[in-house]
C-alpha cells in the first residue's frame, strides 16, 4: 500500500513555535526521509471560516503567511503538495455523505471541539442564544467530519499532528471503520503520529498557562525578528518564587525549562553554555539554587536564533518572491483536486451514487420496464 501522509494548519495567523514542534519540523524530516510515495499539506482556509465568518479577510491575508512559514521551514513544493482546502470542492461533498456516518452526540463528545467552544466564546446553551450571545456555528460543530474528508480523501496512512487533533484523528478512523462496514472497502485508515518528545505534543505560550496558540496571542513566531524573540523570552514566565539567584527554583511550570526541553540538544551546551554537559545538569543546578534566570533566558534565546535564522532567511527569499508562491498553490490545489476527485469516484461508487457510470443498472431497469 502507498505511504501517504496529510496535515496542514488553519491560516488564522503566522505559524509558531508550536506548530514547528508540534508538526512541522516533523513533516520536512519525513519530507526529506523519501519514505513516503505522497506529502500533502493542506492550507485549511474553509476550516478556518467555520469560526471566523466574519472575517474573511484575516483568512485570505493569512494564507500567504502559511504558505511562506511552510516553504522557510523547508517544505519543497517538489516533494510536498501544498494546497488550499477550499480550493477543492470535493472534499465538501465528502463530508457530507460522513455526515450521515456520525451522531449528533457523538460530536458533543468531542473534547477538543468543547474547549474550543469555550475558547472561542461561544455559547451552548439555548438561552443565551436568544439573548444574543454567539451560539455555534454548525459549520465549526461539524469541523471534525470535515477533517476526515481531508484525510481520507488524499488516502492518508499517516498524519502528523499535535495532541489537540488526537479527538480528530479518532474521529476519523470510526467514519472510515464505519463507512467500508456499510459501503466495502474502500477508505484508507490513517493513524496519528505524534511528536516524540512529550513536550512538543502541546508547547504551552509564552505565558505558560494554555497550549502556544494563534488565538490566544502567547506566541513566538517562526517570523519573529531577532529583537521580538528577544522581548518574548526575557518576558517569559519562571519561578515566582526564585528570586535571588542562590533562592532553590523549580524546574516544573517554568516555560523557559519547557522550552529547553523542547528545543536544546547536547551540542548547544557545548555551543553556548559549555559549564553544563547537558539539560538536567543545567536542572539540578537551577533546583539547588546559583543559576539565574538571565543565564536561562539567554541561553534559550541563542537556541532559538539558531533554529530560526536560517528559517528567516529562507523566508525573505520567498517574500521577494510572491508570484512564485501563489503559482505553487495553485498548482498544489490542482494535483490534490486530481487525487481528492478519483477518491470521490470510489466513494460514489461504493455508495451506488454512479448512476450513469453504471451499464448494469441501465440493464436492469431496461428489463424491468420493459413490456
Ligand atoms: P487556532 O488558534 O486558529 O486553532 P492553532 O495555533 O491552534 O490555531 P492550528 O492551525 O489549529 O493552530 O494547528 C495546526 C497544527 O499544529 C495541528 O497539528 C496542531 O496539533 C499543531 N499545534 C498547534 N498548536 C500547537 C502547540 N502549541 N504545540 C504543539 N502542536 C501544536
Ligand atoms: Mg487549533
Amino acid at each position: 500500500m502507498e505511504k501517504v501522509i496529510l496535515t496542514g494548519d488553519r491560516p488564522t495567523g503566522k505559524l509558531h513555535l508550536g506548530h514547528f514542534v508540534g508538526s512541522l519540523k516533523r513533516r520536512v524530516d519525513l519530507q526529506n526521509s523519501g519514505e513516503f510515495d505522497r506529502i500533502f499539506i493542506m492550507i485549511a482556509d474553509a476550516q478556518a471560516l467555520t469560526d471566523n465568518a466574519d472575517n474573511p479577510e484575516k483568512i485570505r491575508q493569512n494564507i500567504i503567511e502559511v504558505a511562506l512559514d511552510y516553504l522557510s521551514v523547508g517544505l519543497d513544493p517538489e516533494k510536498s503538495t501544498i494546497f488550499i482546502q477550499s480550493q477543492v470542492p470535493q472534499l465538501c461533498e465528502l463530508a457530507f455523505y460522513y455526515m450521515n456516518l456520525v451522531t449528533v452526540q457523538r460530536l458533543q463528545r468531542n473534547p477538543t471541539v468543547k474547549s474550543e467552544i469555550q475558547m472561542r466564546g461561544f455559547s451552548d446553551s439555548e438561552d443565551d442564544e436568544t439573548q444574543n450571545k454567539k451560539g455555534i456555528p454548525v459549520g465549526f460543530f461539524t469541523y471534525p467530519i470535515s477533517q476526515a474528508s481531508d484525510i481520507t480523501a488524499f488516502k492518508a496512512t499517516v498524519v502528523p499532528v499535535g495532541i489537540d487533533q488526537a479527538p480528530m484523528i479518532e474521529q476519523t478512523r470510526e467514519i472510515v471503520h464505519k463507512f467500508n462496514a456499510v459501503y466495502g472497502d474502500t477508505l484508507v485508515m490513517p493513524t496519528m503520529q505524534l511528536p516524540e518528545n512529550s513536550v512538543c505534543c502541546r508547547l504551552p505560550g509564552t505565558d505558560g498557562k494554555a497550549k502556544m496558540s494563534k488565538s490566544l496571542g502567547n506566541c513566538i513566531y517562526l517570523s519573529d525578528t531577532t529583537k521580538e524573540i528577544k522581548k518574548k523570552v526575557n518576558s517569559m514566565f519562571t519561578d515566582p518564587g526564585h528570586l535571588q539567584i542562590d533562592d532553590p527554583g523549580k524546574v516544573e511550570g517554568n516555560v523557559v525549562f519547557t522550552y529547553l526541553d523542547a528545543f536544546c540538544t547536547d551540542e548547544h551546551f557545548a555551543k553556548y553554555l559549555p559549564e553544563y554537559p547537558n539539560l538536567d545538569a543545567m536542572k539540578e543546578h537551577y533546583r539547588r539554587g546559583g543559576l539565574g534566570d538571565g543565564t536561562c533566558k539567554k541561553f534559550l534565546f541563542n537556541i532559538l536564533e539558531d533554529i530560526l535564522q536560517p528559517i528567516r532567511e529562507r523566508r525573505a527569499y520567498y517574500e521577494q518572491n510572491i508570484p512564485l508562491v501563489y503559482e505553487i498553490l495553485e498548482k498544489g490545489s490542482e494535483k490534490a483536486r486530481e487525487v481528492a476527485a478519483s477518491t470521490l469516484d470510489d466513494v460514489r461508487k461504493a455508495m451506488k451514487i454512479n448512476y450513469f457510470d453504471d451499464k448494469a443498472l441501465i440493464e436492469e431497469h431496461t428489463r424491468k420496464f420493459k413490456k
